[in-house]
């Protein structure tokens, strides 16, 4: 990225069910804002493809994607949609959400994006967010969800190599959020970081 200012990021951050892609989805609705999942991007990929196959490889056993293929598609995806005119770092705010997933893959994007602030969507009990999984199975139909086993996997997961990069970011750049509350209420707390970040580091680009 020499020569090119960082990406001006948040990360919505949490364990699986927390809420990341609601907040994000509304969020990317706000005018100089892009929503960008992970998640979606993978899903978004012709299944029959090769890294279609090796997405759901490792998806249906709740495990993480390796990370160089993760970075680098992440990379080829950003590039896409800069240059179909769909982000514009100079006046948008990169909301994440999925990415980074682990202290090697935020090691990776450290020289490209530059974390405001981390919207740790926070779970006082599992058993919420287990229960919030197993509803969107069955409206989503996502094979990931939908066996106890492989959402347990995805917890595991969470706690052992993505909830430790809390640890990789200043403690003020981390702002909690109670995950438990409705998505509005969740939104309103949400917005409280969003809203100001984006008036210091862009104004009202858009007016
Ligand atoms: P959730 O947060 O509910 O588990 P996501 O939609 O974010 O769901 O991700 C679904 C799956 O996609 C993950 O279980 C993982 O296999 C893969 N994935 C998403 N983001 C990443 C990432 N940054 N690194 C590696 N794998 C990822």
């Amino acid at each position: 990225m020499s020569g090119q200012q960082r990406f001006k990021t948040v990360l919505l951050f949490g364990a699986p069910g927390a809420g990341k892609g609601t907040q994000g989805k509304i969020l990317g609705a706000i005018p100089g804002v892009l929503h960008m999942s992970s998640g979606d991007m993978f899903r978004g990929m012709d299944p029959e493809s090769r890294l279609g196959k090796i997405f759901r490889e490792y998806s249906t056993r709740g495990e993480l994607v390796p990370d160089e293929v993760t970075i680098d598609l992440w990379q080829e995806h950003v590039g896409k949609l800069r240059a179909g005119g769909k982000y514009d770092p100079t006046t948008q705010l990169l909301v994440l959400d999925g990415i980074p997933r682990n202290v090697n893959q935020a090691a990776l994007l450290d020289g490209v994006i530059d974390v405001l602030k981390v919207i740790h969507l926070a779970f006082a009990d599992e058993k919420e967010a287990i229960s919030r999984l197993k509803k969107r199975a069955m409206k989503e139909n996502r094979a990931d969800d939908a066996k106890e086993d492989v959402i347990r996997r995805r917890l595991d997961v969470y706690r052992d190599e993505t909830r430790p990069l809390l640890d990789h970011y200043a403690k003020d750049r981390i702002a909690d959020v109670d995950a438990l509350g409705s998505p509005a209420q969740v939104l309103l707390e949400v917005l409280k970081v969003v809203a100001p970040l984006q008036a210091t580091y862009f104004g009202n680009a858009l007016a």
